[in-house]
């Protein structure tokens, strides 16, 4: 009687999933119907350029949503309370910290090209995870410092909190896709390549497993809500995220229009976002990379839609390099080949929810099992 309870909690504990969704994918640019162009939604964050030149101590209708967004990627700490709308001075630090790291003019203020890069997409990892990153330590990197080439070589590239890697001696990493996403071999083949890009200049390699469940790094398209606790926000906004060694989750926002090859900056539809690119990124991040304030960097953490940016910079690959070595058949440059420049990125700090609610549920249903028997 018990093991019949005992299966019955865990077929509940399973049903307890979040339904995927067939991500919004198209094979190239000019695939993308020309009615989908004409009526955009109004992207994620875009609300937040109507705050130009609001001043510090004054009160400003939907403030706190910006507040919101600074928490959200590390900026102001959680607050016990809903923000308010006031223009305070926890606001402008986070305004401050913020230019610091983007490479901007540190006023403390909300101008033009500081809210341009705020409502840019991006990745929903978080820039400062605990306090303690820095994307722009601008620290000298010491193993360039006795080489004359690189003697004023600056790295920005960053680690997790406690800096995360797969352990010691690993040499391959096995990857899975959701299987009810249900992707096309020829969008799989994307995600392969952004692998080889990394496992080019390092000692790791990646493979395809046949189980989900078992992979070490698992890809998901998930719309909205997903169950971690950083729901996905319909076109640009956040685009994906992924989590830090060695949970290795991997999500992408299902409702972006992603290009999954050829030239995206022919893209009619502004909200067109390069698969690659985004996916890049996010593999530094499964590997125990952070967000670098190096504008070039794959691990900068925006990029713009209508953008491929897939090529590594010498940023990416010292970081990736101090975690595990360079690959000996590296020679110092990439040899893949790329298409334009900008950027993307985010998350990891946070493990499962998915999981550990499962967990949850289980244990809760299979305690209430026993007490009725
Ligand atoms: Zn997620
Ligand atoms: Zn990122």
């Amino acid at each position: 009687m018990k093991l019949h309870f005992f299966f019955f909690a865990i077929f509940l504990s399973l049903s307890f999933s979040f339904a995927p969704i067939s991500a919004r994918l198209f094979p190239n640019a000019s695939s993308i119907p020309p009615w989908l162009s004409k009526n955009v939604p109004p992207a994620a964050w875009d609300a937040f350029r109507n705050f130009s030149g609001c001043h510090h101590g004054s009160n400003y209708d939907g403030l706190g949503k910006l507040k919101k967004y600074f928490n959200y990627f590390g900026y102001i700490p959680n607050s016990p309370s809903n923000f308010t709308d006031d223009f305070d001075d926890e606001l402008e630090s986070a305004i401050k910290t913020y230019q610091k790291n983007f490479n901007l003019n540190v006023t403390g203020q909300l101008d033009a090209n500081t809210l341009q890069q705020i409502v840019r997409p991006r990745c929903g990892v978080a820039d400062i995870i605990n306090g303690t990153s820095t994307m722009n330590s601008g620290k000298v990197n010491a193993s360039a410092a006795s080489n004359d080439l690189h003697f004023h070589s600056v790295s920005h590239f960053t680690f997790f909190p406690g800096n995360p890697r797969w352990p010691a001696g690993t040499e391959t990493l096995t990857y899975a896709f959701l299987p009810a996403n249900r992707l096309t071999d020829e969008v799989k083949s994307v995600f392969a390549t952004a692998f080889d890009r990394w496992s080019e200049v390092t000692t790791l390699n990646f493979t395809e497993a046949p189980s989900y469940q078992l992979a070490d790094i698992r890809i998901a398209f998930y719309s909205g809500d997903h169950g971690d606790g950083e729901p996905f926000d319909g076109p640009l906004g956040t685009l994906a995220h992924a989590f830090s060694p060695t949970n290795g989750m991997f999500h992408l926002d299902g409702d972006e229009n992603w290009v999954v090859s050829g030239d995206v900056t022919q893209s009619t539809l502004s909200t067109a976002v390069d698969l690659e690119s985004v996916a890049v990124h996010e593999i530094g991040h499964l590997l125990g990379l952070g967000h670098s304030s190096e504008a070039e960097a794959i691990m900068y953490p925006t990029i713009s839609s209508r953008t491929k940016k897939v090529t590594l910079a010498d940023d990416d690959i010292q970081g990736i390099q101090q975690l595990y070595g360079s690959n000996p058949n590296y020679n110092g440059s990439t040899t893949m080949t790329t298409t334009k420049q900008n950027d993307s990125s985010h998350a990891g700090r946070r493990f499962s929810m998915v999981e550990s609610t499962r967990g949850l549920l289980l244990l809760i249903v299979v305690g209430l099992a026993h007490v009725i028997l």
